[in-house]
């Protein structure tokens, strides 16, 4: 069975990657097996900081990698959180430290449209030239006080484009089939087909 390795330590980004590409015969490994440690991520866009991940994980494993990136692009805060939304609180903030300080950026009258951004990247090897590099967003505007108990980080206060609900109030499934998240999945292992990575 081929193997790619993944370069993050979320329990749950592993369960999905490795659902979708067992039906391809290929086993995806966290790279906490192989001892990799997390790199700083010194990009200054989700693009830098996946393909400085997914490089690492490479380099180290000697395996093909996956990395993604994620976070919350507010407009009217000139795209912040952005790639800062996993620490926009400060230094091991809490998703609760994180939205207050956001519901406390924008000011009355603000543009409160916003977007989830995510962005995978396949490397074949440490030194690969032409990653497969999918991105994905999700529009919607930041609500005025946080709602729902479902989902993680910002979803009590992201409002989808399509709805009237905060994003923690949807089911994991519907927020599947929406996401930026699933729908980068998607694309990715469309691009991983084209390219004959998976058969
Ligand atoms: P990471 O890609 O898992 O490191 O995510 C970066 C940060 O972006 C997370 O800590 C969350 O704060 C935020 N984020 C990314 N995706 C989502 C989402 O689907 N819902 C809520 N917050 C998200």
């Amino acid at each position: 069975m081929n193997q790619i390795v993944l370069a993050s330590g979320n329990k749950g980004k592993l369960k999905e990657f490795a659902e979708i590409l067992a039906e391809f015969g290929i086993e995806v490994l966290p790279q906490s097996q192989f001892n990799v440690q997390e790199v700083p991520e010194t990009g200054t866009t989700f693009v830098e900081n996946a393909i400085i991940k997914a490089r690492h994980a490479a380099q180290v494993t000697g395996l093909a990698a996956i990395a993604d990136d994620s976070g919350l692009e507010v407009d009217a805060l000139e795209g912040a959180p952005g790639i800062y939304s996993a620490r926009y609180g400060g230094e091991g903030a809490s998703d609760s430290d994180n939205y207050t300080k956001l519901l406390g950026a924008l000011k009355d009258g603000d543009k409160r449209s916003a977007r989830f951004q995510c962005i995978l990247v396949y490397m074949r090897h440490a030194k690969d030239p032409t990653p497969i590099i999918c991105q994905a967003s999700w529009e919607g505007s930041i609500g005025f006080e946080p709602r729902g108990d479902n989902g993680h980080g910002y979803d009590p206060v992201f409002i989808p484009a399509e709805h009237n609900c905060s994003a923690a109030e949807l089911s994991s499934d519907e927020k599947n089939a929406l996401s930026h998240r699933g729908k980068a999945m998607q694309l990715l292992l469309s691009e991983l087909k084209a390219k004959g990575v998976l058969g």
